[in-house]
């Protein structure tokens, strides 16, 4: 497969062991053995939430996965601007853990074992967390991409999180178990490649059906999440608002892909959307609420640990990450 296709593979953030993944992720770093990550622990009101890492994806090129109708030198110039890379965007996996009591809840479960060796580190981040999979009682999908749902199942098939429920929205899981879920609306358009991604999309929920909560928008949960409905990644993509008493956190999930490009040019847009202009439509409204409510914001792909806010500038906005004084 030449390098062009196998970068496309990744537009969609879909492909599996079956494909040859290897050359694409060999300059990724690795799992290290034996070395215990980071994690990013705060609180919330009553609840303790942690930032675990699942590892990171690169995209190279940058265009056309991203911004593919803006000008080149638009699109190197604010990344120039932002001292990045104009070759490729390293995309976070930052996965959120919610711990109210005994109950311990996640949204999204990481890539699994599909990607190669640059993610795919929940089970062992979260350990070093000091979360054990058996403690996880229930989990949140954004949405069924498998860079969100892959970690829920092993290779062999058995479940990563024996004991965990599993919530994901009835629209999403609708689209993606139908016989032929619309692609027609997205920007990637590889036949074959869509048709492997659904099907490993298809493995996954059936695998964990027993385990499936289907859900409506809006909606609550445990009297700490509501879930809304922020269509145009896919279909049932979803903000998972986590909250106690007055203190509230927005995870945006798929919304953002780039803190530099997407922020002042929501309209720029990803390949991996399934609808690219309903996704940029509503990237632009939330983040014009997300600015307007200054709320305090989690992203699943932006730069470690995917916590900050939404600022207005120019006709666009930007991306102010939280900072702190020292790790933990
Ligand atoms: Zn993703």
């Amino acid at each position: 497969m030449e390098r062009r296709a196998l970068v496309k593979n990744l537009f969609v953030l879909g492909m599996t062991a079956s494909l040859p993944l290897k050359t694409l992720f060999a300059r990724q770093h690795s799992a290290p053995l034996n070395v215990k990550r980071p994690f990013h622990r705060f609180q919330l009101g009553e609840l303790e939430l942690t930032t675990i890492t699942d590892g990171h994806l690169v995209i190279a090129p940058v265009q056309p996965a991203f911004a593919p109708n803006a000008a080149a030198a638009e699109v190197e110039g604010l990344l120039k601007a932002s001292f990045r890379s104009t070759k490729e965007i390293d995309l976070s996996m930052n996965i959120l853990a919610i711990r109210k009591g005994k109950q311990v809840i996640l949204v999204d479960s990481g890539a699994g074992y599909s990607f190669g060796s640059g993610c795919g580190w929940l089970p062992q981040s979260l350990s070093d967390a000091g979360i054990s999979p058996e403690e996880v009682t229930d989990i949140i999908l954004s949405h069924a991409h498998t860079d969100h749902s892959g970690g829920l199942i092993k290779k062999d098939g058995s479940l990563v999180f024996p004991n965990a429920q599993i919530y994901l929205s009835a629209v999403e899981h609708r689209f993606w178990m139908s016989d032929h879920p619309d692609f027609s609306k997205a920007k990637f358009d590889n036949k074959d490649q869509l048709n492997h991604i659904i099907a490993e999309t298809k493995k996954i929920f059936t695998t964990v059906k027993d385990r499936l909560k289907l859900f409506d928008h809006p909606t609550e949960l445990f009297g700490c999440i509501r879930l809304e409905l922020a269509a145009g990644h896919t279909p049932g993509h979803t903000l998972v608002h986590v909250f106690s008493g007055s203190e509230e956190i927005v995870h945006i999930a798929d919304l953002m892909h780039s803190d530099v490009l997407l922020f002042p040019h929501p309209e720029w847009g990803f390949y991996g959307d399934t609808d690219f202009t309903a996704a940029a439509a509503t990237r632009k409204k939330v983040l014009q609420v997300l600015a307007e409510k200054k709320a305090k914001v989690f992203a699943y792909h932006l730069p470690w640990p995917g916590i900050g806010h939404v600022r207005k500038q120019d006709k666009g906005f930007e991306w102010i990450p939280e900072t702190y004084s020292f790790p933990a």
